[in-house]
């Protein structure tokens, strides 16, 4: 799915609302629902909740493992040269640029 980024910004706000702490993004690699509530607690910009999973964060900076997943996140990125492995989004920036993103998490969570 493509953006532009006030598209992008109000499919997120129509979500989860306009405090960004609520908006919530899901890891490609380990499928694990970042928030950015979790992002300002581990100390990190709440910004990046929707580029790198929370695992860079956290201190679980560590490959995501496709058999076992323990919840604790994995140090996936969006800019990477894998970037969101076909699960992600594509916002376009006003200068036209396109940045891929991880995708919104269902409103519930799930
Ligand atoms: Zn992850």
């Amino acid at each position: 799915m493509k953006y532009t980024k006030s598209d992008w910004i109000a499919e997120g706000e129509r979500r989860f609302g306009e405090d960004r702490l609520n908006w919530k993004f899901v890891c490609p690699a380990c499928g694990r629902i970042n928030t950015g509530q979790e992002f300002k607690d581990a100390g990190a910009e709440p910004n990046n909740m929707y580029s790198a999973c929370i695992g860079r964060h956290s201190g679980n900076m560590r490959p995501a493992k496709k058999t076992e997943k323990d919840g604790n996140g994995c140090d996936w990125v969006a800019w990477g040269f894998l970037g969101t492995l076909g699960k992600g989004n594509i916002v376009i920036n006003d200068d036209g640029a396109e940045v891929e993103v991880f995708a919104f998490a269902d409103a519930t969570g799930e």
